[in-house]
């Protein structure tokens, strides 16, 4: 389907191409309920963004298990790898198989191919999203008007998090932010503040590292070192369920924010960003902030809070940043028109987390209220797809990992 001007119908469409966008077209897909789904995405393609992030950054390996992926089964990529005889596409840390970000890549297009999701990502962004008497109507760069019977909200839209007083230097791009950043723009030889304590800052340390730069690495708190991101005590119902039947969205987001912590990087980084060290190629200040950027002729001169002052060739803050649909300009109408319980900037959602009185659902970290603290992860991805395929089949999406099972409905990936 294509859009262009005009007014469109599809049955379900969806807004985002990312992995959280491919995990629900695919579930939907799976069934029986993909015939007539559009998916709009401004880079026509699947994955665009995750695979622009993982070159960026120069990332090998995805940090989550093989069993965590779009597909609905969870060894679908294990076996899919295998069969391949890419043995060496999984990374055996500590009893895990991690999978290659090439593998992974691999293993998305062949599942595109296969459930028929190929050609389908329509190349523009929506613009605008309302409630018409419970239809959903989406309006498109390209002057195109869509109306569905549903949506599903697969954007990962962030606010960039820039640390108080650094406001100037990101607006006189004297310090990068974000999306922005990237090893190919190392000064070669030269020097490179990274703010930022979780595996992002980790990638773009080392790799400035490894392509000729020193670095000083800046973080708030002491690196926190975790294998997962989460723990993966929150993969089953121990932590789940009384995170999911508690009815205080306040305790729930309190909850969230405790389990994510902020950000941490597993062993091996550790152990990476030590030896930088001892090299002499890396500076860790930890504990300490960023208060002030100021233009030093040509480059930069970075102020801490301990009085610590660093001259820079680059300034990269990877600090991440927060959804928060109270700023997400898709959502300005549903706000007003069907306004719902936001806490901290994550709305309270319907079990099939659809925006209340409406047929709009969100997946992806903006549903970490229902979801929990791995809503923005792929193994939440699936969650979201589970919940929104049982709401529409008119199953209970709070029992969605009983009654919708992918193993039955979804292709197995042949071997090509
Ligand atoms: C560097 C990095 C590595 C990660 N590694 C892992 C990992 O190993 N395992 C794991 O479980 N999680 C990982 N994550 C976390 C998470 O899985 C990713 O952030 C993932 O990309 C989130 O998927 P998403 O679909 O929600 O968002 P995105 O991948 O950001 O996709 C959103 C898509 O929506 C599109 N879009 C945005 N606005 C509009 C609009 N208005 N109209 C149309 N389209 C729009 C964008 O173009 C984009 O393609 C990682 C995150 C990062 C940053």
């Amino acid at each position: 389907m294509s859009a262009g001007t005009g007014c469109e119908s599809p049955r379900i469409a969806i807004v985002g191409g990312g992995p959280a966008g491919l995990a629900a077209a695919v579930a939907l897909s799976c069934h029986g309920l993909g015939d007539d789904l559009a998916v709009v995405d401004p880079s026509g393609g699947w994955l665009t963004a995750w695979r622009e992030r993982f070159a960026a950054q120069r990332i090998a390996h995805l940090r989550s298990p093989a069993v965590h992926h779009p597909h609905p089964e969870p060894f679908a990529l294990h076996r899919h790898l295998r069969e391949h005889d890419l043995d060496d596409e999984l990374l055996h840390v500590g009893g895990t198989h991690l999978p290659t970000a090439v593998g992974f890549d691999r293993f998305t297009d062949d599942l595109v191919g296969e459930v028929g999701l190929g050609g389908h990502v329509i190349p523009t962004a929506a613009t605008a999203l309302a409630d018409d008497r419970g239809r959903p109507v989406l309006r498109l760069a390209d002057g195109a008007t869509m109306r569905s019977d549903h949506v599903v909200l697969a954007t990962n839209t962030r606010t960039p998090a820039v640390p108080a007083g650094l406001e100037g230097a990101v607006a006189a791009g004297a310090a990068t932010v974000g999306d922005r950043l990237h090893l190919d723009d190392t000064p070669d030889g030269g020097h490179v503040v990274v703010v930022g304590g979780g595996l992002s800052a980790a990638h773009l340390a080392l790799g400035a590292v490894a392509a000729g730069a020193t670095v000083s690495m800046v973080t708030r708190h002491r690196i926190a070192v975790r294998r997962y991101d989460v723990h993966p005590n929150w993969l089953g119902p121990k932590k789940r369920r009384p995170f999911e039947t508690e009815p205080d969205p306040h305790v729930r987001r309190r909850t969230l924010d405790n389990a994510r912590g902020g950000g941490s990087v597993p062993h091996r980084f550790k152990r990476a960003l030590d030896r930088a060290e001892a090299d002499g190629l890396l500076r860790l200040h930890e504990r300490v902030r960023p208060v002030d950027a100021l233009p030093a002729g040509a480059r930069t001169q970075v102020c801490l809070d301990d009085g610590t002052v660093i001259v820079a060739d680059a300034v990269w803050l990877a600090t991440g940043g927060p959804v928060d649909v109270e700023v997400d300009p898709l959502l300005t109408s549903l706000r007003t028109t069907r306004p719902a319980t936001v806490v901290g900037g994550l709305p309270e959602l319907d079990p099939d987390l659809s925006w209340p009185g409406t047929r709009v659902h969100l997946t992806g970290a903006a549903a970490g209220l229902q979801l929990g603290p791995l809503a923005g992860n792929l193994i939440g991805h699936r969650r979201a797809a589970s919940r929104i395929v049982a709401g529409l089949l008119g199953l209970d999406p709070l029992r969605a990992d009983r009654v919708i099972t992918g193993t039955q409905a979804c292709p197995q990936l042949p071997v090509r």
